[in-house]
């Protein structure tokens, strides 16, 4: 025991391992399911304005700004239906720390956020993952647990598959269990439902958002949680104080008063993804059909992990996921059809070279 250790669960903790960020303009970035396009144009006005805003001053300790504006724009009842935060990894760091005390246990499906295992690693807490069935479906069990079971993540759209849980489903998952549901929605601006309306109708259905994918704004630091008032008072005591900065919190609310803007990205992401989909299965892939900006797929020759290294060496950056137990495979973010083109032209290179 040295007098710097850290307590005794973290010795054991699984650090989550982000996607590589390297210097801008060297890479295709398709490795970490970012907007390829810049934010809306507001977000920017509204950045350099507030930029001679009272910098001096804490923040709003509730970014109430924020929350009026999402509320009206999400057609919640009131702002009191939200909580902010630095990103929902904040939101969901909120989450593990007010539900999941040492000794307890959460569960995500598997595969899928491998965060939320570091998470629950952090609280000295253990996790469960379950996996998913053949064609990402979820097994009933899903909906069963003890009284150790403090708090169960789902991602929907999931990563990396992109594929979706539906909300009936998700309902009856939520009826069953004996703690909150978290639905993960970081995607799902780019999918056909989400689950605000379960929210309303079910007090332990919980729903955090992004601005990071689906605006544009990964670099900005700004997601939410949509749950019920009496909850998100309580979990509003255990935030940092000034968990939202000024700046982001002014930028968040351009961007989800841009639904204009938002419809369009999301249409022209999707039209790419189409195109992608089908190029990878011209090229022999197999592909699974996605509700996000990116797309999951595996190739027969099984060579994901040379074929990540060769687009490394092309400078385009895609991710490849190893799932132990499970399988492997290569995840590509939606670009523009641009970066997208070029990605599909060096993979058609490898193949050839097999
Ligand atoms: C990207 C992502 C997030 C993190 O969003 P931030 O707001 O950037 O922290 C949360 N959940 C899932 C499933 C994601 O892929």
């Amino acid at each position: 025991m040295s007098k710097t250790d850290l307590r005794p669960a973290l010795s054991r903790m699984l650090p989550y391992t982000p996607g590589e960020q390297p210097p801008p303009g060297k890479f295709i970035k398709l490795n970490t399911n970012e907007n390829p396009y810049p934010p809306p144009p507001s977000v920017v006005s509204a950045i350099r304005d507030a930029a001679s805003g009272p910098l001096n001053r804490y923040p709003d300790p509730t970014a109430s700004l924020f929350r009026r504006a999402a509320a009206e724009v999400l057609g919640l009842p009131g702002p009191d239906w939200i909580l902010a935060g630095n990103g929902s990894d904040e939101i969901l760091t909120i989450l593990v720390r007010g539900f999941v005390g040492e000794g307890q246990k959460l569960r995500l499906p598997y595969p899928s956020y491998i965060l939320y295992r570091t998470l629950a690693d952090i609280q000295g807490a253990s996790w469960e993952q379950i996996p998913f069935l053949d064609g990402w479906h979820l097994p009933a069990m899903f909906g069963e647990g003890g009284n150790d079971l403090r708090l169960v993540l789902l991602p929907n759209p999931n990563s990396p598959s992109g594929t979706v849980v539906p909300a009936e489903q998700i309902e009856q998952l939520a009826a069953t269990l004996p703690c909150p549901l978290v639905v993960d929605e970081a995607y799902v601006d780019f999918a056909d439902f989400n689950c605000l309306d379960l929210v309303r109708r079910h007090d332990n259905i919980l729903v955090t958002r992004t601005l990071s994918k689906s605006y544009g704004l990964a670099g900005i630091r700004f997601g939410f949680l949509v749950a019920q008032p009496s909850l998100v008072a309580k979990l509003s005591n255990i935030k940092d104080s000034y968990n939202c900065d000024y700046l982001a919190t002014v930028a968040a609310t351009a961007a989800i008063r841009s639904q204009d803007w938002l419809k369009d990205v999301v249409t022209k992401m999707n039209a790419t993804r189409s195109r992608m989909q089908s190029q990878l299965t011209d090229m022999g892939f197999n592909v699974t059909p996605s509700h996000a900006n990116f797309v999951w797929c595996q190739h027969p020759s099984g060579r994901h992990a040379d074929l990540h290294q060769f687009l490394k060496k092309q400078q385009v950056l895609i991710r490849y996921m190893d799932f132990p137990d499970w399988g492997d495979g290569l995840r590509i973010s939606v670009g523009t059809d641009q970066q997208s083109d070029a990605c599909m032209m060096m993979i058609e290179r490898f193949l050839q070279s097999l």
